[in-house]
């Protein structure tokens, strides 16, 4: 590949509430590892919903049903979920993703110092202070988000967790997100369609879309 050709990857580093709070999630929340499953199918319904009324507002295309579909490979210990939602551009990878100018982030660290001095830490809160995404890393250790807004380049955001994200423009034709990881060993039971479906049956009644698991509906 010549100079020219090759991929720009930009290195960002997060500032330091989110190096906190990443390694908070990390090491204190690892009692409820499901919790991320639900956070990732919750913002893919979010991004769904927006989808939906772009289109009822400004005809924006279809781009066909409108669904969340995850595929797990038990031998790789990977995990994908995907949706034909709104997308991410660039900016708004760095804003949604690398940023505490997010009001929840704070929020959420002052809580878990609050609950951790009265002994005991609740995963659940993590979804209430608008930081869920983050609770991919209880159960892997790098995380890759490949996104595409109608009318602009798709980029692919990828991040360990430890300080610091990329960003690069990638080729990717539909509208969506695709969010891929590998499981840590212990958590690889994800990886089993059976762990993910009483998951998603426990937590995901609200969801107002399909979600196909191994392209079953489930
Ligand atoms: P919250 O959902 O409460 O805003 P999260 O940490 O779960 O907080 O997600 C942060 C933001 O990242 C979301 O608000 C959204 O803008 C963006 N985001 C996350 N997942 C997706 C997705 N699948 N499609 C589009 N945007 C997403
Ligand atoms: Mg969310």
């Amino acid at each position: 590949m010549s100079e020219t050709n090759k991929p720009h990857v930009q290195e960002f580093e997060y500032k330091a509430e989110m190096k906190q709070l990443l390694n908070l999630i990390v090491h204190s929340l690892y009692t409820h590892p499901e919790v991320f499953l639900r956070e990732l199918i919750s913002n893919a319904s979010d991004a769904l919903s927006k989808a939906r009324f772009a289109q009822l507002t400004d005809g924006a295309e279809s781009g066909g049903e409108l669904k969340i579909s995850i595929s797990v490979d038990k031998e790789k210990k990977s995990f994908v979920i995907e949706d034909n939602g709104i997308g991410m551009s660039e900016e708004d990878l760095i804003a949604n993703l690398g940023t505490v100018a997010k009001s929840g982030t704070l929020g959420f660290l002052q809580a878990m110092k609050e609950q951790k001095e009265g002994g005991k830490l609740d995963a659940n809160l993590i979804g209430q202070f608008g930081v869920g995404f983050y609770s991919v890393f209880m159960v892997t250790d790098e995380v890759v988000v490949e996104t595409k807004i109608e009318g602009a380049d798709a980029c692919r955001w990828r991040s360990s967790g430890e300080g610091t994200y990329s960003i690069e423009k990638i080729d990717k034709q539909h509208r969506g997100t695709r969010i891929s990881f590998t499981l840590k060993d212990e958590a690889a039971d994800f990886a089993e369609e059976y762990r993910i479906e009483s998951v998603i049956r426990k937590y995901s009644n609200f969801v107002d879309f399909p979600i196909y698991l191994d392209d079953k509906k489930v």
